[in-house]
């Protein structure tokens, strides 16, 4: 009895020493596999902030194998994966998580809107919409917000601004006092006015001005166009109006409501009135474009001597290019034949020179241009795009 005892004993030693062994050989290996872990997602984040996307997203790879339960880090690596533009592998990622029926509801809303970025960037708008509509019915106050601004996305690309001023004013309720979102939203309502102009619905067009200014009362794009309507139905009093608030409030966009003032003046047979509120505009904001149209007024009424000195005094005051190219001009047409060969080559390098240069630049990313676009062509940010400054522009 005793010897079967003791080797029943030594047979549990035994046992319980294995199991103390195991345990402490698994707690040594999940330590080390923690250890492991932590050091490729710190690794992974070094790449990140080094902008380093390439070895970032090789380093989550290798932490994705040790620990393939992290949400998080699965979210992360779509998010690169569709920035580097590999978006079948961001949806292959995104939709390998929806599997999973361990999420958090948080968790969820992640992992569809993650996917739903995917769809809009790879142009599957179809699904975006389903998917966002999904969010919207279901979320949080801050949930359906994301859903909206994915949404306007949706709609700003299809161009279909009914809807995406639908889906702006619902963000509005939740967002009151969001500016860029309000400006967002009278560009929406400026392009359904444009739209119904072409299907020569007048009335419509007004209505969708008006609600322009109802979002953003200084939209110069929306004030604009109602001066170049009521220009066009002979409305010269309202036409003054919108330019008096064009003018208030964009001060830097002058030169785009030169041509509709000029209009609006000469129909009233005005033109020292014209002069008048030229010289304050150019006051108010410096402007070549101001200044050339003023010299030209002053050449016409009073000749060319008050002219010629207007343009030196002012260019004393103010350098820049197009102004020296209109007194060289100037100068060229007063002397015609006597004036040396000097101002004609001067006037030939300045043209020169201003045919190589850029009018209007994005404040949003840099994108300059000759031509004027009221969303910028290279990151569709509204309202953005404006006449540039200095001796080189306006
Ligand atoms: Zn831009």
């Amino acid at each position: 009895m005793s010897d079967l005892f003791l080797l029943l004993l030594l047979v549990v030693a035994v046992g319980i020493g294995w199991l103390l062994g195991y345990q402490a050989r698994r707690e040594r290996r999940l330590s080390h596999l923690a250890a492991r872990l932590r050091r490729e997602y710190f690794l992974g984040l070094n790449h990140l902030l080094s902008e380093r996307s390439d070895e970032a997203v090789e380093t989550f790879l290798r932490a994705l194998e040790i620990d393939s339960d992290a949400v998080d880090t699965h979210l992360a690596l779509a998010e690169l994966f569709r920035r580097k533009g590999d978006v079948g592998r961001a949806v292959k990622v995104h939709q390998g998580l929806l599997d999973r029926n361990d999420l958090s509801a948080a968790h969820v809303h992640l992992v569809q809107t993650g996917l739903a970025k995917d769809y809009l960037s790879s142009g599957l708008l179809d699904r975006a919409e389903t998917l966002l509509r999904d969010i919207l019915s279901k979320g949080s106050a801050q949930q359906r917000i994301d859903a909206l601004v994915l949404l306007m996305e949706v709609y700003q690309q299809e161009r279909d601004w009914q809807n995406a001023l639908y889906v702006g004013q619902q963000r509005l309720y939740l967002q009151p006092d969001n500016p860029r979102l309000r400006s967002h939203l009278s560009h929406y309502a400026c392009e359904l006015a444009e739209q119904a102009l072409s299907g020569r619905q007048r009335q419509m067009a007004y209505d969708y001005l008006k609600q322009s200014l109802s979002f953003d009362p200084g939209c110069g794009r929306a004030l604009l166009k109602l001066t170049t309507l009521s220009i066009e139905d002979s409305q010269w009093r309202p036409a003054l109006r919108y330019l008096k608030r064009f003018q208030k409030s964009n001060p830097d966009m002058l030169s785009e409501g030169l041509a509709s003032i000029v209009e609006v003046y000469r129909a009233l047979e005005r033109p020292k009135a014209l002069v008048k509120v030229l010289v304050h505009w150019h006051s108010t904001n410096p402007s070549a474009t101001l200044l050339i149209a003023i010299a030209r007024y002053i050449k016409a009424e009073e000749g060319y001597e008050q002219a010629h000195a207007f343009m030196i005094e002012q260019l004393n005051k103010r350098m820049t290019l197009r102004g020296m190219r209109y007194l060289t001009e100037l100068e060229l047409e007063q002397q015609s034949g006597l004036q040396p060969q000097s101002t004609r080559l001067v006037a030939n390098a300045l043209q020169m020179v201003l045919d190589t240069k850029a009018f209007y630049q994005c404040g949003h990313c840099g994108f300059h241009g000759r031509q004027m676009y009221w969303q910028c062509p290279r990151c569709k940010e509204w309202g953005a795009i404006k006449p540039i400054r200095g001796i080189e522009g306006d």
